[in-house]
């Protein structure tokens, strides 16, 4: 007889399109970095639905934050005002030091969002000529799925099966600012970049890239635009990942944890020159910031500064890195990161990372692959420190035996 996970996955396959290669496991219940399946089993969640889990899942003052104002009001759209947008703008600018923020949903809506407000910029601001504006990204970049966005993926599957691509964007090395600044031209309006590539494999870009970034971009009068869709909220150990050089870009991405692991919430964030280029009329969203999604993200920012994530992500992770580390593991071509953003790279006899998640699952810890020799550890934030010790242990126990039946 067939198990209530087989009825469940067979119905998906059927039924839903197959962009996603799921693991075999249906998830029904969650609590702080746990999941249980619909078997009953207990998981340690060491995914967090890409870091957009950073509260842990159901946190109690979000969902109660949620309960509260679904009593009151939840949607009113942008053509009139609602208190929880405005509490919302003034504490994520005041948090990023920066001057106005625009609401949106998802991720890939608030890097489309940067991508108009920079060309918009350019022709009104730097005067770049109608329609000739360009736009530079980092190789190996991930920024989201739409058009525009993919148009200058550099990840064939992405990108190819999609075009014509959208015009107006250059692509250059990342971590590389002389290829950068030898890549601008009078037309560039703006450098979108990830202080992390996080989809691209956790790659980490030499120290002082990011000052020298800046630096180049204030000289040719170009737009820094930082994606922290995943990086940003405390998951490096800094509330954002630009703070770890102590620069400031000109517009800012956040998306995932800005929702407390409950509600699609992203956003632009950005200087007033910029981000007053948009006038009414010229950008909109149905459902961002309304009422009910600005509340949530109110009081996820709230727990994030009160609950210091941003110290315990940088000492939490340290030590996971240390102890991966210090097992130098047979198997394993380096472990790297930054706070509770962990890749472990497999060398090619271990025949790619889902070798590795795959075992893991069965031993209770749920994890999955970035880019395909890669897996990425990031558990909710506010984890346990236990709780991440043992998990880290399964790891290296888990790598240990695929490492060995893999060498026969
Ligand atoms: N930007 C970065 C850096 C991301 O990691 C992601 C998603 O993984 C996105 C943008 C897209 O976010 P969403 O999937 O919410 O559209």
């Amino acid at each position: 007889m067939a198990c209530r996970t087989d009825d469940v996955i067979e119905r998906a396959e059927r039924w839903g399109a197959h962009n996603y290669h799921p693991l075999p496991v249906v998830l029904t219940k969650a609590e702080g970095p746990f999941v249980w399946d619909i078997e009953g089993k207990k998981y340690l969640d060491m995914l967090s639905c890409y870091s957009a889990l950073s509260h842990g899942h159901c946190n109690p003052r979000i969902i109660e934050a949620a309960k509260r104002q679904m009593g009151e009001i939840t949607l009113t759209s942008r053509a009139f005002h609602n208190e929880p947008y405005s509490l919302f703008c003034e504490k994520l600018a005041k948090l990023a030091g920066l001057d106005m923020v625009l609401p949106m949903n998802s991720g890939a809506e608030a890097v489309e969002s940067a991508l108009k407000i920079a060309r918009c910029w350019g022709y009104r601001v730097k005067k770049v000529q109608q329609d000739k504006a360009q736009i530079l990204a980092a190789e190996g970049n991930f920024h989201g799925r739409t058009i525009a966005i993919v148009s200058f993926s550099t990840e064939q599957d992405y990108r190819v099966p999609f075009g014509p691509p959208a015009a107006g964007f250059g692509i250059v090395p990342y971590g590389d600012p002389e290829a950068l600044e030898k890549a601008i031209t009078p037309n560039t309006v703006a450098f979108l970049v990830e202080p992390i590539q996080g989809e691209g494999g956790i790659i980490l870009p030499p120290e002082g890239y990011l000052k020298r970034v800046r630096e180049i971009c204030a000289k040719h009068n170009i737009l820094m635009m930082l994606d922290e869709v995943q990086t940003g909220l405390a998951r490096t150990g800094k509330m954002f990942a630009f703070q770890h050089e102590e620069v400031k870009p000109d517009v800012l991405i956040l998306g995932k944890a800005l929702g407390g692991g409950l509600l699609p919430v992203s956003a632009c964030v950005g200087t007033k020159e910029v981000m007053s280029v948009l006038k009414p009329g010229e950008h909109g969203s149905t459902f961002g910031g309304m009422p009910l999604s600005m509340t949530v993200a109110n009081e996820a920012i709230d727990i994030l500064v009160e609950e210091d994530l941003s110290n315990r992500a940088d000492r939490l992770g340290k030590k996971a890195i240390e102890t991966l580390r210090a097992a130098n593991l047979e198997g394993v071509q380096e472990v790297r990161g930054r706070g509770l953003l962990i890749g472990v790279q497999f060398e090619d006899f271990i025949g790619g990372a889902m070798r590795v998640v795959e075992a893991l699952m069965h031993k209770g810890v749920l994890a999955k692959d970035t880019r395909v020799d890669t897996m990425r550890l990031a558990p909710a934030l506010t984890i346990e420190e236990a709780d991440l010790d043992a998990a880290v242990e399964t790891v290296i126990e888990t790598i240990r035996e695929v490492a060995k039946a893999r060498r026969g």
